[in-house]
């Protein structure tokens, strides 16, 4: 016997039209490539996706086509979230951070009709424009005083004159909830990158599960500030999250510095704010370097590589900002797990507290989490077991875009590349990319662990822990550090540091001191740039 409820597809659309209606006098508050500050309001912001919709329609972008955008976090590309994806189009995200050859080759395999672009990204639209085969219309994200004249570009649209020039009434059609509403390329630090097509369905469900308080915990009450990119897995879902709970919501643009940032959180009453690690050691430099403090900020979301316990313990005990440890991946829409404390933990002395912290967390309802041993059988949640980590759920991939790659589930779960342990209360703990992991005679040693301790000493202020070749063990903990401005260091007194810290076989045999770690699109330590670098170093022998 059916239920008898109503059978409403879920639809991207509905959030707009719920954040219009309800939440119409809310603020949208975006900082843009032009340089001021621009300020409106969800109603405002509706009215105008719709005439962006129509927009699209007149340049002929039908149901399916993928619009692409190379865009900073701000109020048009918001536009463009729902414009595009409620019209039934599929909205493309690229990342402006790749070379230019991999935005061309991405922009050619998903086939994009149409360009959005910051007026930031103009040389790389000049370096691209006229490699890219699919793509007809590229549209400058700005007004007719700031629009650019480029050789290279013929044809270019402004932005603002296709919002003005089209009508505000739009219905946003209805159709099946699993029809695809954005794509996003996962980083492809071997091989091509791949797509990972979110649907309608899949985007609606994470955005409720995002929004719960053990996860990113959104409300109306919220002020919220994604320094997460639009550009990367839909900034972790906040755009839509915001419009669901009626948040007021706040876009950096390209201005990701802490001084800047720092101004927008004060500014605006910031009260929650999302990003990866390297992100926030900027603003907690400059904040630190000026004696300033946090006035609303009263949580950060961190994600995307592990967040040292060191940087949780400063935002913590210093500013009053709780940490929000977060995993997940562009095949996950990203949200996989939250380290959202319970009563237990709450209760444990500071100390054991942060340990439990610098876990990656719990599964969010929805994800289902297992790790496997090498012959693929489940290992015991006891905190110590460790293997590779498989996720199933409905907003988890079941395979890449044009079926890329094969099928690239096991018995229905997606291996997610990554090396965790699962404790008693269902707390995740990432201890390595499985491709990281350093294998010393034979037992794997954790390169985050390794990373974190480094991280915790004061003269430090980015650690890499690589493998590096050995003649007895195969491969031993080589550790790249970054050291801070003026800061004086030694490999020897860094080595000690790690004593009585963890097992004493696990202490790094070899400190190298560099100015950089290279970093990669998103944000993440590219180690497998390090570990060719370092291909050749010669550990001592002592
Ligand atoms: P991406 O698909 O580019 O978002 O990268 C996903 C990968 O980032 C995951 O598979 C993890 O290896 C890593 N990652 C994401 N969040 C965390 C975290 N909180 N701690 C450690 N690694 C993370």
């Amino acid at each position: 016997m059916n239920g008898s409820m109503m059978q409403q597809p879920l639809l991207i659309s509905s959030l707009l039209t719920h954040a219009e209606r309800h939440h119409g006098e809310q603020q949208v508050v975006s900082r843009r490539s032009e340089g001021d500050i621009h300020r409106y309001t969800y109603r405002e912001m509706g009215a105008r996706a719709r005439r962006l919709a129509n927009a699209l329609a007149a340049h002929g972008v039908s149901f399916g086509d993928r619009v692409a955008t190379l865009a900073w976090n701000g109020y048009r590309h918001m536009e463009l979230y729902y414009a595009v994806s409620g019209s039934g189009a599929v909205l493309h995200t690229l990342n402006p951070r790749l070379h230019p050859d991999q935005v061309v080759w991405i922009a050619d395999h998903a086939q994009d009709q149409v360009l959005f672009f910051d007026l930031s990204f103009l040389p790389l639209i000049e370096a691209s424009a006229g490699r890219v085969n699919t793509i007809k219309v590229f549209v400058a994200m700005t007004d007719r005083a700031h629009m650019p004249v480029s050789a290279a570009v013929p044809g270019l649209l402004c932005y603002e004159d296709l919002v003005e020039s089209h009508a505000a009434q739009f219905e946003w059609p209805s159709f099946d909830e699993n029809t695809a509403s954005s794509l996003c390329y996962t980083s492809g630090t071997t091989g091509n990158p791949k797509g990972a097509l979110y649907s309608h369905r899949s985007t609606m469900l994470h955005t409720f599960a995002a929004a719960l308080p053990d996860s990113l915990n959104c409300s109306a009450r919220d002020v919220i500030l994604p320094v997460v990119p639009m550009f990367h897995v839909n900034a972790w879902g906040l755009p839509y999250a915001a419009c669901m709970v009626g948040a007021k919501l706040v876009f950096p643009g390209p201005f990701l510095d802490g001084k800047n940032l720092h101004e927008l959180f004060e500014a605006e009453g910031v009260t929650v704010s999302a990003g990866v690690p390297t992100v926030w050691q900027g603003l907690l430099a400059h904040v630190e370097a000026n004696n300033l403090k946090f006035s609303t900020m009263r949580r950060t979301v961190i994600g995307g590589s592990a967040c040292p316990p060191a940087m949780m313990r400063i935002f913590q005990e210093r500013y009053d900002v709780a940490v929000l440890h977060a995993w997940g991946m562009t095949e996950m829409s990203p949200l996989g797990t939250a380290c959202t404390l319970k009563p237990r933990q709450l209760a444990l002395p500071a100390q054991e507290r942060l340990a439990i912290q610098a876990k990656q967390g719990r599964a969010v309802f929805g994800v289902d989490l297992k790790i496997v041993g090498e012959d693929g059988q489940a290992l015991a949640h006891d905190g110590q077991s460790a293997g590779e980590l498989l996720v199933r759920g409905p907003w988890i991939i079941a395979s890449y875009f044009k079926g890329e790659g094969g099928d690239p589930l096991v018995n229905g779960w997606f291996p997610t590349g990554d090396v965790a342990t699962i404790d008693a209360d269902g707390f995740m703990q990432i201890t390595d990319r499985s491709k990281d992991v350093i294998k010393s005679g034979g037992e794997w040693i954790g390169s985050i662990d390794l990373e974190n301790i480094a991280m915790a000493h004061p003269a430090v202020a980015m650690a890499a822990c690589i493998a590096a070749r050995h003649p007895k063990w195969d491969e031993r903990p080589l550790l790249v550090v970054v050291k801070k401005p003026g800061a004086q260091l030694t490999r020897e007194e860094l080595i000690a540091f790690y004593e009585g810290r963890i097992a004493k076989w696990w202490t790094p045999d070899d400190v190298v001191f560099v100015d950089a770690i290279p970093l990669g699109a998103t944000g993440k330590m590219q180690k497998n740039k390090l570990r060719e670098q370092f291909r050749e170093h010669c550990l001592p022998t002592a």
